[in-house]
């Protein structure tokens, strides 16, 4: 099991390039928002989360989006300028799995299992776009929890 310290990065050597790890298995790198802003900001607690819940399922997660600046949800949710990606004080709690089936399955069991109480589910299509959001939201972030909804 990883337990992390709060804003201890860890460097990690792949193929003579250095990866800045934020956990033993999640770089900075997939975490940071698409739009090229830079904002890489994520949530400590929710990481080691993320981590545990990588273990559990002992294979790797592949990360669709994690962590998103206000502009860039503006344009590509719905959720505006205050959706489950977009950084809070400590962070961004939120992160899509590419996932799908039986995989999809059980990773929402482990995840239920370390307290993860948001969950969106995004399974129609090519298998290789379906994925599980997941967060550790809550109703002072304005985004309640648990729940669960579908896109
Ligand atoms: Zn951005």
């Amino acid at each position: 099991m990883w337990v992390g310290t709060r804003r201890q990065f860890n460097g990690l050597i792949i193929g003579g390039i250095a990866m800045l790890m934020i956990t033993k298995n999640f770089s900075v790198g997939e975490m940071k928002c698409h739009c090229g802003c830079g904002e890489d900001s994520m949530d400590m607690d929710f990481m080691d989360i993320l981590q545990n819940i990588r273990e559990d399922m002992n294979r790797p997660l592949k990360i669709s989006s994690a962590v998103r600046c206000a502009n860039h949800n503006m344009k590509v949710s719905s959720t505006g300028k205050n959706g489950p990606h977009v950084p809070r004080t400590d962070g961004t709690k939120a992160a899509d799995i590419i996932i799908a089936g039986a995989d999809a399955l059980r990773f929402i069991d482990v995840a239920r299992k370390h307290g993860i109480g948001g969950i969106g589910i995004s399974q129609r299509g090519a298998h290789a776009k379906r994925f599980v959001h997941i967060d550790t939201l809550s109703a002072d972030d304005g985004h309640p929890r648990p729940t669960v909804w579908t896109y």
